[in-house]
Parts: structure tokens; C-alpha cells; sequence
């Protein structure tokens, strides 16, 4: 067999060069890092799961109307993507006050926002992903004012979108990462929806209980990621309806 060509690889990604000019197959590894990646472990089963989560989402965006990399899966780890240029922002969303601006605003974790705050970090792991305003990045040009606006109208589009459908299976979005790509199409460019969705990139919590179903456990050290990402991803259909043992996930082609 012919060996591909490796473009990238990440923390959590490896991209490899795709079959057809201008794609990509994105390979989820089951390496977990936190903490810009001083907290390490490999979780069996992680990546199986985020390939199908993320596949899952992505899809949904592209139906309705939100435009996505997401080509289609091609195995239990692989996914074929559209090649986009990666703006270099981490776009964050958040309902619910958590992690980095609860600390730094000293709002208690899960004090519902008055509406979704977007926060902008550049992608810079040497510099621990630094927030940024909008200042910042059209003063260093890592994208326009029309850049800009495409952008906070697709990240609202995401959150209403994932806000709905997590809600629909009792689990409440307190927050969520994407990044955004940009495509060209002749003469034209747009932006695209990047990377991944998945437990890895966003804060979900059990509407019921409170309970943590995304990358918190492995941070803070709260039970088995695998089980919790399972869970999210049986409630959703992702998976078959049996349980499978723990950690080790049964997946359906
Ligand atoms: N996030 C991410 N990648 C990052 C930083 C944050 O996917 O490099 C996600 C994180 O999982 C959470 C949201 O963005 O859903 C907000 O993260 P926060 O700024 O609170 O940072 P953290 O507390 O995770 O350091």
C-alpha cells in the first residue's frame, strides 16, 4: 500500500494529504492533553468517538445551512475534510460562565451569561493560546473586519444550532471552542467551519444532575473520559443502545 503523506500532526489530529486535490483525511488519535499539554494520556477509545461525534455535528451545520470541512468518514478514525486555510483564532462561545473566564472575571461556574459571549484566543501554543480583542487582530491582520463579522455570525450559528440539539438530549452546552478556515471558491472566498466538535472542544453538562460529560473529567480528574464521551454520543445515537464496557466503545459502521 502506498504511503500517504503526513501535513500535520497535533495534539489530538493528524492530517494526512486527501485522495482528491483541495481535501484532507483528518485521523483522530485517543491522545488527551490539557493544560497545554502538561497533563497527557492516552484514552482508549477517545478517538473513535470524537471522529463520530464530530461527523455528527458537522453534519447537522452543513444540512442546515452552515457551512462545514466535513466531507464524509472514511473509517472508525478517519474523516475526509475540505483543505481550508486556518484563520489563527480559537473562537469561543459561552452561555454559562466556566473555566478560564470564571476565574478571570470571578464569575461562579454555571451562572447562566445575560447572552452568548464570544471570545477570540490566538492559536499560539508556544504562547498559551493568549486572548485577544478585536483590536489585536485587525491591527496584526490575522483577519479582516469582513473576515470578522462572517465569523461571530458563524460562531452564533454553531451555538444555536449545538445549544439545540444537545438540549433536545437533556444536556445543557455551557461552552464551546471552533475555529474557521477559509475556502476559495474562483474568484470568491468564504469561511468555513474547522477542526473538530466534540467533547474535546466543548463544556457539556448533564441538564438534570450537572454532571460533566467533556474533557473537565480528564482535567480535573472526575471518572473515565471514554464513558463519559460515550454517553454523550449514546444519548445523541451515535452509538447502539446496549452499553458497551467501559472505556472501549462498540461502534456501528
Ligand atoms: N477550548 C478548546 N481548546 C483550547 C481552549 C479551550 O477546545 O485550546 C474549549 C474548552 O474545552 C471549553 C471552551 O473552549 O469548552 C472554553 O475554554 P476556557 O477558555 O474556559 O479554557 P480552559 O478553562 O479549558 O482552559
Amino acid at each position: 500500500m502506498a504511503r500517504r503523506k503526513k501535513i500535520y500532526e497535533g495534539k489530538a489530529k493528524i492530517l494526512y494529504e486527501g485522495t482528491e486535490p483541495g481535501t484532507i483525511v483528518q485521523y483522530f488519535k485517543d491522545d488527551t492533553t490539557a493544560f497545554n499539554a502538561e497533563k497527557k494520556e492516552v484514552i482508549d477509545g477517545k478517538g473513535v468517538l470524537n471522529n463520530r461525534l464530530s461527523e455528527y455535528f458537522m453534519t447537522g451545520l452543513n444540512t442546515v445551512g452552515v457551512p462545514t470541512h466535513f466531507i464524509k468518514r472514511l473509517n472508525m478514525r478517519e474523516q475526509l475534510i475540505k483543505n481550508c486555510e486556518i484563520i489563527p483564532l480559537e473562537i469561543i462561545v459561552r452561555n454559562f460562565a466556566a473555566g478560564s473566564m470564571s476565574k478571570r472575571l470571578g464569575i461562579e461556574e454555571g451562572t447562566q451569561l445575560p447572552r452568548p459571549i464570544v471570545e477570540y484566543c490566538l492559536k499560539d501554543d508556544s504562547l498559551g493560546d493568549p486572548l485577544v480583542s478585536e483590536e489585536h487582530i485587525a491591527a496584526f491582520g490575522w483577519a479582516s473586519p469582513q473576515d470578522m463579522d462572517d465569523i461571530l455570525s458563524l460562531a452564533l450559528r454553531v451555538n444555536d444550532f449545538l445549544s439545540g440539539v444537545l438540549y433536545g438530549v437533556g444536556i445543557r452546552l455551557v461552552d464551546f471552542k471552533i475555529e474557521v478556515g477559509r475556502v476559495y471558491d474562483g474568484d470568491f472566498q468564504r469561511l468555513i467551519v474547522a477542526d473538530e466538535i466534540s467533547p474535546d472542544s466543548c463544556r457539556l453538562w448533564d441538564m438534570e444532575t450537572g454532571e460533566k460529560l467533556d474533557k473537565d473529567v480528564f482535567r480535573r480528574d472526575l471518572g473515565n473520559l471514554a464513558d463519559a464521551y460515550s454517553e454523550v454520543a449514546r444519548r445523541l445515537g451515535v452509538l447502539p443502545k446496549i452499553s458497551p464496557p467501559a472505556g472501549r466503545p462498540t461502534l456501528i459502521n
